[in-house]
């Protein structure tokens, strides 16, 4: 079976990935020199189901289940270190209210707080714990992803081609280009996400920190060599160019809430890109004849693209039906 891949984001190689463990011959198309230089660049690689569900529907915790299991399986770096969640003093109720709406947490005093973090430990006195979360870095994982299908698999990378999914050879076409397939995809929405990354040798975080706040909720992932990312906004908007000031201030005032050691942090990279997203901000596959469309995955990428991915194989390989994404 030849399978074409168009567009090299975390949906693209995860998909060519699954199809190459069922033996797939595959070909991905990247329109930049580079692959994973879309909107996956930017991600927090936050694998943290259990938050999500704050405000997600149930599909995304199933497939989210899912893709954390593929992560483990074939990416040893995924950090297995879970997440915390916090507030300032003068907003424990939104704590409160978070806890209510989700699950698979623990409460935590100052005292394990002092024990996870020890660097937050004077700033908040009480925290929601969520053990079961994991992260991973985005970059390395697109990297790693590449060398796989590379060196095990023998796929063949077509960078700097820009490459229309009907124009593509191979039995199956996987379009996974992203927001830019709006082209055939009319209903797909951008949401525009701003992020930066810090570096600082004053704060060490062992894992993803979630900051409540009414107005702007950020959080923060610890990356090697001292870097953080600190992310991210989320607006009603498809330009993927422009970051403003007033993000950049909400950003940092909420970097300096968790640590005000990140006052001092030197501003590594600003990052913006728009995430694809239908109205629901569920995830779906579209088929056209032999084109699979594997889309809208909002804020779900590393938490719903393998899923996505796998339930597109099996599509392929063996004509299976999933109407809860092909819709
Ligand atoms: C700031 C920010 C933080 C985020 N944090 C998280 C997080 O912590 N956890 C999480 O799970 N998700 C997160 N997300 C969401 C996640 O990044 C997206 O859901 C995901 O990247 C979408 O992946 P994609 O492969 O569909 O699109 P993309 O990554 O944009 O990939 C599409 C690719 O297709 C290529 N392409 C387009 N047209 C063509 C063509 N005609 N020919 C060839 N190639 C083409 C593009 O160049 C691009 O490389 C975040 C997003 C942002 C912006």
């Amino acid at each position: 079976m030849k399978i074409a891949v168009i567009g090299a984001g975390v949906m693209g190689l995860t998909a060519a990935h699954v199809c190459a463990l069922r033996g797939a011959e595959v070909h991905l198309y990247e329109r930049r020199p580079q692959i994973g230089r879309g909107c996956s660049w930017y991600a927090g690689g936050m694998l943290a189901l259990w938050c999500e569900m704050e405000s997600a529907e149930p599909l995304i915790g199933e497939l989210g289940l899912e893709s954390i299991a593929y992560w483990r399986m074939h990416f040893p770096h995924v950090v297995e270190k879970g997440s915390l969640v916090v507030a300032p003093p003068r907003d424990v109720s939104e704590l409160k209210r978070f806890a209510h709406r989700t699950s698979h947490y623990e409460w935590i005093a100052r005292e394990k707080m002092a024990e996870l973090e020890p660097d937050l430990a004077s700033r908040f006195e009480t925290a929601l714990y969520f053990g079961e979360e994991a992260h991973l870095d985005p970059r390395e994982t697109l990297d790693l992803l590449r060398a796989k299908l590379v060196i095990d698999y023998g796929a063949i990378f077509h960078t700097d081609t820009l490459l229309s999914p009907e124009n593509a050879e191979g039995d199956f076409v996987l379009d996974c280009r992203g927001y830019e397939a709006r082209d055939v995809l009319p209903d797909l929405r951008g949401v525009k996400g701003e992020m930066l990354i810090l570096r600082t040798t004053e704060v060490t975080l062992s894992r993803p920190v979630r900051l409540l706040h009414p107005r702007i909720p950020v959080y923060i992932v610890p990356r090697a060599d001292h870097h953080f990312m600190v992310g991210a906004t989320m607006i009603e908007s498809g330009d993927r160019t422009r970051f403003s000031a007033r993000s950049m201030v909400e950003l940092l005032n909420a970097a300096y809430a968790v640590h005000p050691a990140f006052g001092e942090a030197e501003i590594v990279e600003m990052g913006t890109d728009v995430r694809p997203a239908f109205a629901d901000n569920l995830p779906r596959i579209r088929r056209d004849g032999r084109i699979l469309r594997l889309n809208g995955l909002y804020r779900h990428g590393y938490l719903g693209a393998p899923a996505l991915a796998r339930r597109a194989a099996d599509i392929v390989f063996d004509g299976a039906v999933f109407p809860e994404v092909e819709r």
